[in-house]
C-alpha cells in the first residue's frame, strides 16, 4: 500500500512552513465501483479521498491541492488571528488514518469558512467527507450531504458552477440525487427535471440515463413515503 503513496514538498502561504504531504499514484488505482453521486471506490488498499486536504503542520492552514496557493495577504492575516495559537503543531504528512482524513476535511472546512470561500469550493469538500463518513458506515453521511446539498443548491443560483471542477449538468444532477438520498423526494424530482431539460444534456448521455432513471425512482420513493404517513 505505501508505495501507492509518494511525498510531494510544499510551501505554506500562511506562515512560509515548508512540508511534506502524501499524494496517491493514479496509475495503479483500479476502480471497484462508480457511485450515484459520483464518488468511486477502488480495489486497491487505499482511499485516495484521505489524501485530498493539504494541512500546514505548523499553522494548521489546509485546503484543497488546487486551492492550496490561492490566498492573499489580507487573508493571511485573517487567518492568522482566528487560528494562531489555538492550532496545535501536528503532521498529516505521514500515511493517515481515518481520524486524521476526518479531522483534515474539517479544518479545510474551517478555513473555508473563514476565509469566505464559494459555496462551490465547500460543497466539494463536505460532499467528499460525506463520503468518508460513508465508508464506515457512519450516520455523519447524511448530515454532510445535507450540508453538500445548501452549498450546491446555493452556488447553481449565484456563482459560476465551472469553479467546482463539474459542468453544470452534472451538478444539477448532483442536487438531484443528494436530495434523494436525505428523502426529499419532491426536491428530487425537480433537480432531475432541470437535469433532463439542460440544454447539454445530449452530451451527457450517461448522466441522461440515471436522471431518468432516479426521476421514475423518486417519484416511487415520494408515493410510497406518502402511503407510510
Ligand atoms: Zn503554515
Amino acid at each position: 500500500m505505501e508505495n501507492l503513496l509518494y511525498d510531494k514538498d510544499c510551501n505554506c502561504p500562511v506562515c512560509k512552513n515548508k512540508f511534506k504531504t502524501k499524494k496517491v499514484r493514479t496509475r495503479p488505482l483500479r476502480i471497484k465501483k462508480r457511485e450515484d453521486d459520483f464518488n468511486v471506490i477502488y480495489k486497491n488498499d487505499i482511499n485516495p479521498l484521505y489524501y485530498y486536504i493539504f494541512v500546514c503542520p505548523k499553522c494548521g492552514y489546509s485546503a484543497t491541492e488546487k486551492e492550496f496557493q490561492n490566498i492573499n495577504k489580507e487573508q493571511v492575516n485573517i487567518l492568522k488571528k482566528a487560528i494562531g495559537s489555538k492550532w496545535n503543531e501536528r503532521s498529516f504528512g505521514n500515511k493517515r488514518t481515518f481520524h486524521e482524513a476526518e479531522e483534515s476535511y474539517k479544518m479545510a472546512l474551517l478555513v473555508a469558512q473563514i476565509l469566505n470561500k464559494s459555496k462551490t469550493y465547500k460543497g466539494g469538500i463536505s460532499l467528499r467527507l460525506a463520503w468518508l463518513y460513508r465508508e464506515i458506515n457512519s450516520s455523519k453521511e447524511q448530515e454532510f450531504l445535507k450540508h453538500t446539498l445548501e452549498c450546491f443548491e446555493d452556488a447553481y443560483e449565484k456563482e459560476r458552477v465551472e469553479e467546482s471542477g463539474l459542468d453544470e449538468v452534472s451538478l444539477v444532477y448532483l442536487n438531484g440525487e443528494l436530495n434523494r438520498k436525505i428523502g426529499k423526494y419532491q426536491e428530487a424530482i425537480q433537480w432531475y427535471g432541470i437535469t433532463l431539460e439542460h440544454p447539454d444534456i445530449k452530451n451527457k448521455r450517461q448522466i441522461q440515463l440515471k436522471a431518468r432513471e432516479h426521476w421514475r425512482l423518486a417519484k416511487e420513493q415520494y408515493n410510497s413515503q406518502k402511503v407510510a404517513y
